[in-house]
């Protein structure tokens, strides 16, 4: 069991659903997104990719609308 109170940040291996994967840091081992850099230009940022998955939802349905 472990003690640790905070949180520990570590390299966290991102996979998004086009293929890409990618490091970044964050308390899990790994994470997958729908949507990457390199997917879209809109984001451009790891401080976007480790936010809240609803942005990238949200974000999804308004590609498909064509927005
Ligand atoms: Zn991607």
């Amino acid at each position: 069991m472990k003690d640790n109170i905070h949180p520990e940040y570590k390299d966290c291996t991102v996979r998004c659903a086009c293929g890409e994967t990618f490091e970044t840091k964050s308390v899990i081992d790994e994470m997958r997104i729908d949507i990457c850099s390199k997917c879209h230009p809109f984001y451009t940022g790891r401080q976007k990719l480790v936010d809240t998955g609803g942005r990238v939802d949200k974000f999804k349905k308004r590609m498909q609308r064509g927005e």
